[in-house]
Parts: structure tokens; sequence; C-alpha cells
């Protein structure tokens, strides 16, 4: 078995390989109505949200343009910072969805500060709150104040795919109105869902387009435990059985995800790697490659021991990798991937 130490999608949880060892759903049958009311009751505690959350079958980007497309409508003003290659998303989607999009650049291992986003007259703000293609975390409730105190009307969508179940969560308290995120991140299930969070406010506004991505067409389905289209019901039943598990213990858990991601920081660092990130998320580890060393080298040293990692996005792209354990990975697990990296990095730095 390979050792997924990528960003997404990651080492499947106990529980979601149990459930989906399970006979195929009909979504038309009381079973999965159960199913599907549990799954979306558990995500709008992990998001913590009063308002409702939409479960998709796509990725997270769907969900990402859901969320830009039922919000907003063409000729909206919205600004768009863009520090890494999902942000350049937002980006893309939200021109794509003709929205009058204001761009600002930053850095790629950077983030917003609050007085970057506090100007005026714009509809939205849209914001990565984990950048996965360069580990840093975006200050959503300071960055989402600032924007709100010049546009009260302003709505504050994010994209949430590598912090839900990662990292601190909280859609209305952190100042959020609408988020995104996917089933083969911090949720610890295969790919094939992508979940849309409305907060109360985003509810009342929303402004629904597209066919499939007619988010009202899906909240009236959903209420009742059914979706508009066929969905990947059993995909559900394991993002349901995952979230059953952890969300008991979910401080527990998140405490754990620091602590694996500070490790895998703390064995870079000591090996003299300079990470990508100012403010590091904890879903993912970046790091610069050393001098000389091309991201090949590194990818075939995890490799040879039965590890998958990821490189660069983007401008990074030849630049840095990256490592993560967002995956179903326990403390002593995590330990031994510290002793795997420390000896990669012996076999590659320069003896000096
Ligand atoms: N946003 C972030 C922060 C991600 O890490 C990813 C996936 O890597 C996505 C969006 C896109 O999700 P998907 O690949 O599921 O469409």
């Amino acid at each position: 078995m390979d050792w997924l130490l990528t960003p997404g999608p990651v080492r499947l949880h106990p529980k979601a390989l149990e459930a989906l060892a399970r006979p195929q759903l009909h979504h038309r049958t009381e079973a999965a109505r159960e199913v599907f009311l549990k799954a979306r009751g558990l995500l709008r505690q992990a998001f913590r949200t009063e308002g409702e959350v939409l479960i998709l079958t796509g990725s997270g980007t769907l969900a990402m343009e859901a969320l830009v497309k039922n919000l907003f409508a063409p000729g909206e003003r919205v600004l768009v910072p863009v520090y890494g290659k999902f942000s350049e998303r937002f980006y893309e989607i939200a021109l794509e969805a003709g929205l009058v999009v204001e761009r600002l650049d930053f850095p790629y291992g950077d983030t917003p500060r609050p007085e970057d986003v506090a100007k005026e007259g714009y509809a939205g703000l849209l914001l990565v709150h984990s950048e996965t293609s360069t580990g840093a975390l975006a200050d959503l409730p300071a960055l989402a104040r600032a924007f709100k105190e010049k546009n009260p009307e302003g709505l504050v969508g994010a994209d949430m795919v590598t912090s839900l179940l990662v990292g601190e969560v909280a859609l209305e308290a952190m100042g959020v109105d609408a988020a995104a995120s996917g089933s083969q991140k911090g949720l610890m299930c295969p790919p094939g869902l992508g979940f849309v969070a409305l907060s109360p406010r985003a509810l009342e506004r929303l402004k629904p387009r597209g066919y499939y991505l007619d988010l009202a067409r899906e909240l009236k389905a959903q209420k009742e435990g059914e979706s508009a289209w066929t969905p990947a019901i059993n995909l559900v039943r394991a993002v349901a059985a995952v979230l059953e598990a952890v969300l008991p213990r979910l401080e527990e858990h998140l405490a754990l995800k620091a602590w694996q991601n500070a490790l895998l920081y703390g064995v870079g660092e000591e090996g003299g790697l300079r990470p990508v990130p100012k403010r590091f998320s904890p879903a993912v580890a970046a790091f610069y490659l050393p001098e000389g060393v091309p991201y090949a080298r590194v990818k075939e040293a995890f490799a040879r021991r039965g590890a998958v990692i990821a490189g660069g996005q983007g401008p990074l792209k030849g630049k840095v990798f990256r490592l993560s354990l967002m995956g179903a990975y326990d403390r002593y697990e995590a330990l031994g991937v510290a002793a795997m990296f420390r000896e990669v990095l012996e076999e590659i730095l320069p003896a000096s």
C-alpha cells in the first residue's frame, strides 16, 4: 500500500472503507434518505453553521463554481485576492460567471492583510482559507471583518476545501457567508463529492442559476433527504460514517493534524529547508527544493520508500515539494513518516 502524503486525495479513514464495502444504495429509498439527512446534519456541525450544507456530486471545484454562480449575478463586483493556485481558480470562476472582478495579487506563500480588502463598492469577497498550493492559511475572520466594515451588504465566500476537519472552521463565527469543500481532503473519503455551506444570510440572498448548479433546486430536494439528480450516495454514506466517528472528538483530531504538520515542518527546517508559506495551514507542509535538487529526485526518493508526494503548482512548479498528513494517519504513523522524511533529506542533501 502506498503512503499517500499528497494534500488530496488522502489515505482513507477506516470508516470510509467500511462504508464503501457495502452494497449500492438506491437513492430514492428511505434508507438513502436517512443517510443523506444524516450526512447533511453532520456537515452542518462540521462547518458550524445554522444554515444549510448542500452535497453535490462532483469535486471541490464544482462546489466553488456553484457558490460563485448562486451568490452573485453577472455584472456584480467582487474582490478576489490571488495568492496561490486555488485563489487563481476562484478568480477564473468569477470571471467566467460574468462578474466584474478586481484581482489583487500577492506573492505565492503570502496571504492578504485586512487592510488589503478594506475597500468599498463590492458585492463580494472570495477567499481561499487554506491555500493548498503554497501551504498558507488566510486569516478569514480578520479579512471578512475588514471587508464587511466597508461593504455591510457584501457576502464573503470561502474555499474551505483543505480546512474542513483539518483546521478551525466556523462559518458564521468567522464572518463567512458561504463555503465550498470536498470529500477527498480532511474528510478522508474518496474524491467525488463537493459541499456548499450556506449561512442563513447567504440563504436569503441566493440568486440561483445554472441547471446542474442550481442550488435552490438542490435545497428543495435536499431538505427532504433527496437530491435533484442521482447522487454518489455510497460516498455520502462514507462521509456520514467518518463524520460520525470524528466529530465527537474533533478538538483532539484537529490537535493531532496540527501536531503532525508541525512535525513535518520541524524535520524540514532541521534539514535546512525553507518553508513556502508565512502563515502555516495545518493541511500541508510546503518547502522550497534545496539548491540544485530537482523535484523528480525528491519524488523518486519518497517513491522508493513507498510514498507519494506532491510538487509545486502554477509559478511554484519545479520549485517546491509538498507533504501532507491530512489523511487517516495516527501519531505513530506520522512519526514513521517523519523518519522517512529525515532519511530522504540525508540522501538528497549534499554532505556538509
Ligand atoms: N481548493 C483547494 C484549496 C484545494 O486544495 C483543491 C484541491 O486540491 C481544490 C480547491 C479543488 O478541488 P478539486 O480538485 O476537488 O476540484
